[in-house]
This record gives structure tokens, C-alpha cells and sequence, in this order.
């Protein structure tokens, strides 16, 4: 009798090396990647009304020789009602007024490219910064929600070998207000009623979600993403009055940033884009894996849990025969289990399809027996959307060019 084949999730299944194609990992002498931890110290975007709390606002606007409540209006005109146009802030003394305004809200993003796809419920935005610097943010619109996907730094310098933006190096920190600002232009473009293809919708009308997923390690630009979270929760006029909780921070793994972020007074979504449950292979996926290990990462994680409460997510991009195997499932469920119960959650990512390219999606059944491994050892588990991936809108697919 002929031997019967082995259904694929069971059959010996390959293990393929993270290696970056067309590209080179630069090494240092310490035979470790060379990651770039600090901003090159390149020209700074000029000071932008969002990067000042209302105090500094306030400040700044008697500096100016306006009386303090000015500050408020101003906040109401940009926070509440998007727009940094003089033309549009009546209630301020004409005499004076585009001058003032154009001295506070300097332009910092102009809008080079706009992609959209699901029928207009995902918008991609290439913007470009006062030195000429490329970033993007995607912004998605679900049922009931309104997602905006953020960019923190210009470039990236944790060189992960399958992202693009990683590969082109770290330009420089964002400012507060060029974080900010991406949250503000996107809630002017639904305003005028731009996402979703000009259909009539009684979902939401601006954004109440913010991922840290687009370009950068937000912890990499630890200061000025923490303001920016603040920016976005202050209540309004002082900011954007979002919830904490609908706010995502994610890294790679920095630990002693994520220790920071634990004693923050902030309750936001903490995700850690995990990969792989072993040193081995996430050395070379995620290079800064070489500082910090998968436990200490984990360990800190799981701390963050515990003087916050929140539950964390791990985040685990599946890609074909590299870090898909069942026993890796195991790993990460033993892994999250040793710390604890109902303190994690785990979403699974499907890669897009790469054809030839060793960074290419699971099969179907072997993403399933993944998800179900991880639920069958009690991890609470969902497959991720992939939304954007038509216009290569999703994490680590990020390469600004125009
Ligand atoms: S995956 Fe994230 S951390 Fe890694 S290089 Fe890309 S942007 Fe940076």
C-alpha cells in the first residue's frame, strides 16, 4: 500500500532564516546588528502649537502679546475643530490674525500622495515634513470605529530585515506635533466627509483609535510620543479628548523604555510585536532581540500588566516556514502561561503574499492550527485584519517613497 501523505500542518515543515533580500544588515564590531537608538542630530520642524500643553499655550500667546484666554480659543480652533486656518478663526481680532496664526501653526505635514482602498474605508497618506522627510499614516474605517495608524520617527533604526522602513535607516524623531498633526489632518479629512468614498455613514465621525504601527519604534522617541499621547487624551480644548485605552503603543522590545512606559499614570494599550517565542530565530528577525531577550521582554511586558491592569498584546506576524510551526505556538503559549493567566492576548498577523520572496503568508490550515494551539493552551487569540495590504498600508510595509 502506498504511504498515504501527511496533511501539511503535520509533515516535517522547513525552517527558513530571516534573511534581508537585497539589502545588507549593518554589523558592528561587537558582531551585533548596528541599531540606531538616538535621532540623528539633524535640523528640528519649527515649534508648532501642538507640541505646548495649554499652559505652555497659554504662555506662549501673552508672549505674544495676547491676552491668555487666546490660547483657548486657538485650542478650540485646532483641536476641536481641525483647522489652522486664519481665515477661519473669526473670533480672533483681524488686525494681526493670519501673522499669529501662521507664527503657531506652522505647516509641518503637506499632503504628497493619497491611496485609498476598500471601497474608500482605508486611506494611506504620504506626507512630507519641513526637511523634506517622508512618513505615512493609514487611516481605516471599521464598523463603529475610526482607526488612524501613526508614524513616530522618520525612517527606523531597529533594521528589521523584512520592513522597509527599517531598511532605510533611521532620518530623525518626529515632533510632538508632527505626530499630533497626522491625528488632526486625518480627522479634517472625515470631516469633509473623504473616507468612505463620500457614502452617507452614522458611524463615527473621527478618529478614536490611534496605533503607534506606522513608521519608527515609538519607544526608540520616548518624549515626544508620550506627549503626543498626551495631546491625544487631554480633554478638549486642551487636546483631542480620546481614550487612553483606544490608544496602541508598540515596540519591538526596548525594556527599560517599556519599564518607563509601565510607570506612566497613562492607561494605554501596550502591544509588544513578539515574532518569535525563541532567541534564535528572533535575533535575526528582530535585531534589537541582541539587547533584549524574548523573556526579558516578556517578563516586562507581563510587568506592565500588573501596575496597570491593562491587558497586553503580543504581536506575531506569521510569515511561511519561518516562524509558523506548531511548536513555536507551543513555545509562546508555555512562555505566556509561566506568567500567568488572563494578562495577554495574542494577535496573530497574516502576512500579504510575496510570490519568490522568502517573506510570504502561511499556508491557511497552518495559521489555523497556530491560532489554535495558542487557544487550545487558554491564550485568548485573534487573527488580525490585514486592512491596507492592496496599498501596502500594513505594518512593516512601510517604505515612504513617492
Ligand atoms: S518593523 Fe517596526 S521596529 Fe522594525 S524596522 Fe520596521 S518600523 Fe522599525
Amino acid at each position: 500500500m502506498p504511504a498515504q501523505a501527511l496533511p501539511s500542518t503535520t509533515a516535517p515543515r522547513p525552517q527558513v532564516r530571516p534573511t534581508p533580500e537585497g539589502w545588507v544588515q549593518p554589523m558592528g564590531p561587537d558582531g551585533r546588528p548596528m541599531l540606531r537608538f538616538a535621532s540623528p542630530r539633524v535640523k528640528q520642524p519649527p515649534q508648532h502649537f501642538a507640541d505646548l500643553s495649554l499652559e505652555e499655550r497659554q504662555a506662549k500667546v501673552s508672549e505674544l502679546g495676547l491676552p491668555g484666554f487666546r490660547a483657548k480659543q486657538l485650542s478650540k480652533h485646532y483641536f476641536e475643530h481641525y483647522t489652522a486656518d486664519a481665515e477661519r478663526m473669526t473670533d480672533l481680532p483681524k488686525d494681526g490674525r493670519s501673522e499669529l496664526v501662521g507664527e503657531l501653526f506652522p505647516t509641518l505635514l503637506t499632503e504628497v500622495k493619497r491611496l485609498s482602498t476598500d471601497r474608500g474605508d482605508t486611506i494611506k497618506f504620504l506626507w512630507r515634513l519641513f526637511d523634506g522627510a517622508l512618513v505615512e499614516s493609514v487611516l481605516m474605517r471599521y464598523p463603529g470605529r475610526i482607526t488612524l495608524c501613526v508614524s513616530s520617527q522618520a525612517g527606523c533604526g531597529m533594521n528589521c530585515p523584512f520592513c522597509a522602513t527599517g531598511q532605510a535607516g533611521l532620518t530623525r524623531n518626529l515632533s510632538t506635533a508632527e505626530i499630533v498633526d497626522q491625528v488632526v489632518q486625518a480627522n479634517r479629512v472625515i470631516a469633509a466627509g473623504e473616507l468612505g468614498g463620500g457614502r452617507g455613514t452614522d458611524g463615527p465621525t473621527r478618529v478614536g483609535n490611534i496605533v503607534f504601527m506606522g513608521m519608527g519604534e515609538p519607544l526608540a522617541n520616548y518624549k515626544r510620543v508620550m506627549a503626543a499621547v498626551h495631546r491625544m487624551v487631554d480633554p478638549a480644548p486642551a487636546g483631542l479628548g480620546m481614550s487612553a485605552r483606544n490608544i496602541t503603543v508598540s515596540t519591538v522590545g526596548l525594556v527599560p523604555a517599556i519599564r518607563k512606559l509601565t510607570d506612566e499614570s497613562l492607561p494605554v494599550t501596550f502591544a509588544l510585536s513578539l515574532h518569535a517565542p525563541d532567541d534564535e530565530l528572533r535575533d535575526e528577525l528582530i535585531p534589537v532581540n541582541t539587547r533584549w531577550k524574548v523573556d526579558e521582554a516578556l517578563d516586562a511586558a507581563r510587568e506592565y500588566f500588573e501596575k496597570t491592569g491593562r491587558r497586553v498584546s503580543i504581536e506575531y506576524a506569521l510569515i511561511k516556514d519561518m516562524n509558523d510551526h506548531a511548536w513555536r505556538a507551543q513555545l509562546l503559549a508555555d512562555k505566556l502561561n509561566a506568567r500567568g493567566r488572563g494578562w495577554v492576548h495574542v494577535n496573530p498577523i497574516p502576512l500579504n503574499p510575496t510570490p519568490g520572496s522568502i517573506w510570504t503568508s502561511s499556508e491557511r490550515e497552518v495559521e489555523q492550527q497556530f491560532v489554535e494551539t495558542l487557544l487550545a493552551n487558554g491564550i485568548p487569540t485573534t487573527l488580525r485584519d490585514t486592512r491596507g495590504k492592496e496599498i501596502d498600508g500594513a505594518c512593516g510595509q512601510l517604505a515612504a517613497a513617492e
